[in-house]
């Protein structure tokens, strides 16, 4: 299964690829909105891309001093989810994971923490996120981007975790040069990871940004972004910072590895460039 090592000074990063699924961008079924399709278009042709996309889910891994943090734990689907394959590409078991942090509580990000006899994955772990997304989400039925047969058995092993939680804030260091950042908007408790080591930095960007148009098109959201407003504001503002201080980037949803910097190529517009 597709890993990518890669080290950001003393820290040792992997990111795990859970899935990776064409899409059809058409005009019926665009998860892009606040935008018409010829826009969207002309947005693809500029990449010079057809209207095939791929949705990728990539989660990472961040080892330090003996510890195992694993950030988001993908869909958790077994018909197509493949995080444990990629976590022993890597030499590690569920059973080595000490850490998870979660960006936020959508089920793409979640879903993998119970499988689906309802049993809970890591069994070792303890969990670092926004206290605000347990509150909202957690009232919620179906959870959001899980069938309703799938939020049941989920919940039944999810909500007894509760126990196994930190909620933090941004700023919060989850490891030495691993730091929590503010990206709220596209979920209301939704974090960054920040990894500084030396003179190099990543940032997992998570649900920032899902689509490529969206580089060269902040003001372009997605219909998960729960705020919409206010995730238009944290997009540009962290691309902007990203292109600033040439800091590698780590895109949940882009196709593996999802990572790449960004250039600055006018007023609140970026372009992308994948790491080879
Ligand atoms: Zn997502």
């Amino acid at each position: 299964m597709p890993i990518h090592h890669l080290t950001v000074g003393d820290l040792s990063c992997t990111v795990l690829n859970d899935t990776q699924t064409p899409f059809v961008y058409d005009p019926a079924t665009t998860d892009l909105v606040g935008v018409t399709w010829d826009e969207i278009r002309a947005a693809l042709d500029a990449l010079g891309q057809g209207n095939t996309g791929i949705d990728a889910m990539n989660c990472l891994l961040i080892q330090h001093g003996g510890t195992n943090l694993l950030v988001d734990s993908g869909l958790g689907d077994s018909s197509r989810s493949h995080l444990l394959a990629s976590l022993a590409e890597a030499g590690l078991t569920a059973n080595d994971i000490d850490i998870i942090f979660l960006s936020h509580f959508h089920g793409d990000h979640t879903g993998g923490l119970v499988n689906e006899a309802g049993e809970v994955v890591f069994p070792n772990a303890h969990y670092y996120a926004a206290e605000i997304e347990w509150d909202t989400w957690l009232p919620r039925s179906p959870w959001p981007q899980m069938s309703a047969e799938r939020t049941d058995q989920f919940k039944e092993g999810f909500a007894p975790l509760k126990d196994r939680f930190t909620f933090i804030e941004p700023g919060y260091e989850l490891l030495p040069g691993v730091t929590v950042v503010d990206a709220r908007g596209h979920s209301p408790g939704h974090y960054l990871v920040h990894v500084h080591s030396g003179d190099e930095q990543l940032l997992y960007l998570s649900d920032t940004l899902l689509r490529l148009p969206q580089f060269a098109h902040p003001n372009w959201h997605i219909v998960f972004d729960v705020d919409k407003e206010k995730s238009v504001k944290m997009r540009k503002a962290i691309l902007q910072r990203a292109a600033d201080e040439h800091i590698l980037l780590q895109v949940y949803h882009l196709p593996f590895p999802g990572l790449g910097y960004v250039e600055q190529i006018g007023e609140d517009a970026y372009s992308w460039h994948p790491l080879a």
